[in-house]
């Protein structure tokens, strides 16, 4: 009920419990000015917090930032929202999800989904998903893949877009890709023509070929698969089996960065990770296998990493092997990369947990575990997201950025997990959820 309840304030209907008409949801009315009354106010940037802030916004964006007493001589005739009792802070930002995946801990669950649900079914979840972390407070999300249901990304971001369904800003990335034989689904029953979580892409002209595909398809970012069969030596280096041979990974992000695309890489062992950046992609993602020389390369390349550690903790135990230790390896990395200065953005993964099960913003709190100080986990998740995604419009809470803010009762700075307690959502200047 709160969910239906959020909404229909969201588009200025009133406590009516129903959902909002499709007409309606087109228009959602938005008075011109709204003052926001920040008790503590974290706008993303900043290394302190400011007591006693004013957020005045106009339409989707912010117009002024500061202490209340100045911001409020600017505003007359405003819609005020009280949130002086809170800490006001920017959307969250993950860099990191699965609007189509409902987790996936073991083989046989991510299996049954490619092959017993529709792409339809799979997209109303992913629907109803994209509500899910609204409600959390994230009002941007890198959408990384599909998992085989095609370009149904970028028509849940379409929706959302077009004021049909509540969701987050979506960056989506559409199929990824892996060369034949080396993602899933893959079966000893040659007879049959199984789905595929990826676009198989082999040699460099199919390299080519398919991001041009994704991309006139919708794709913000391009994704591929640099990894598979994780393996330790016995001096405890993560070891990994490359899938594209040098030649076809560059093919893949030459041609991504020649039509204004981003690339993101799966790494996880330490050969898929050096693959990855020999191939010169942007981020990596799991890096699970970090060595010290290869977050040197990370610092020296501005390549961002993007740990996932919330889905490393789901899986470790349904998947058994290589998985449990390879969460105490990221670990260890993540303080030496932390010590390295390596840009370490927040993303989940989640979809590889399911969305109903966690709320994404436990990710915040392994950071704080794994040695970063709450401010340096809220603008990894923040400002320094924005920054990998390239939009300086979002992830701060500054004059002339959008109106995505979240609240929350207590003080993060003390008690980081305030943040997976989110009590107000604002995305564009449009109220989403206010408890
Ligand atoms: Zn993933």
């Amino acid at each position: 009920m709160r969910q239906w309840l959020s909404c229909a304030v969201a588009l200025g209907l009133g406590a009516v419990p129903l959902p909002p008409l499709i007409g309606q949801a087109r228009q959602p009315t938005t008075p011109p000015l709204i003052l926001v009354k920040a008790g503590r106010l974290i706008d993303g940037r900043a290394d302190a917090p400011l007591v006693g802030g004013g957020i005045l916004i106009d339409g989707d964006r912010i117009k002024a930032v500061g202490p209340l007493a100045q911001v409020q001589a600017q505003a007359r005739g405003v819609r005020l929202i009280d949130l002086s009792q809170m800490t006001v802070l920017p959307g969250f930002i993950d860099a990191h999800t699965h609007l189509l995946l409902q987790g996936d801990p073991t083989a046989q669950s991510y299996n049954e989904q490619l092959l017993y649900e529709s792409t339809p079914y799979r997209a109303i979840l992913a629907a109803r998903n994209a509500r899910i972390a609204l409600e959390h407070g994230f009002t941007a999300i890198r959408d990384l893949e599909t998992e085989g249901a095609m370009y149904a990304d970028v028509d849940v971001k379409r929706a959302v877009e077009r004021g049909e369904i509540p969701g987050p800003r979506i960056f989506a990335s559409t199929r990824a890709m892996a060369p034949t034989g080396m993602y899933p689904i893959v079966s000893d029953n040659w007879e049959l023509e199984l789905p595929h979580g990826v676009q198989p892409v082999d040699g460099v002209e199919g390299a080519r070929l398919a991001v041009r595909q994704q991309v006139a398809h919708g794709a913000d970012w391009i994704k591929f698969y640099a990894d598979r069969r994780y393996y330790f030596t016995p001096d405890s280096v993560l070891h990994s089996w490359v899938n594209f041979t040098d030649d076809e990974a560059r093919a893949i992000v030459d041609e991504a960065h020649r039509l204004g695309r981003k690339v993101a890489a799966h790494a996880i062992g330490s050969d898929g990770i050096a693959a990855a950046l020999r191939a010169g992609v942007n981020t990596i993602e799991h890096g699970d296998g970090m060595t010290d020389s290869l977050l040197d390369v990370l610092v020296a390349r501005g390549v961002y990493w993007v740990p996932t550690v919330t889905v490393s903790v789901y899986v470790a135990g349904p998947r058994g092997g290589p998985w449990g230790p390879m969460v105490a390896h990221q670990r260890q990395a993540f303080a030496h990369g932390l010590k390295k200065g390596v840009k370490i953005v927040l993303g989940t993964d989640v979809g590889g947990f399911p969305w109903t099960e966690l709320n994404e913003a436990k990710e915040f709190g392994y950071y704080v575990q794994y040695g970063m100080t709450p401010m340096q986990a809220i603008k990894s998740g923040t400002s320094l997201a924005a920054e990998l995604l390239g939009e300086p419009g979002l992830g701060v809470v500054a004059p002339g950025t959008y109106a995505d803010l979240v609240a929350v009762a207590g003080d993060p700075l003390k008690d980081i997990t305030e943040l997976e307690r989110v009590r107000f959502v604002m995305k564009a200047g449009v109220t989403y959820l206010t408890q």
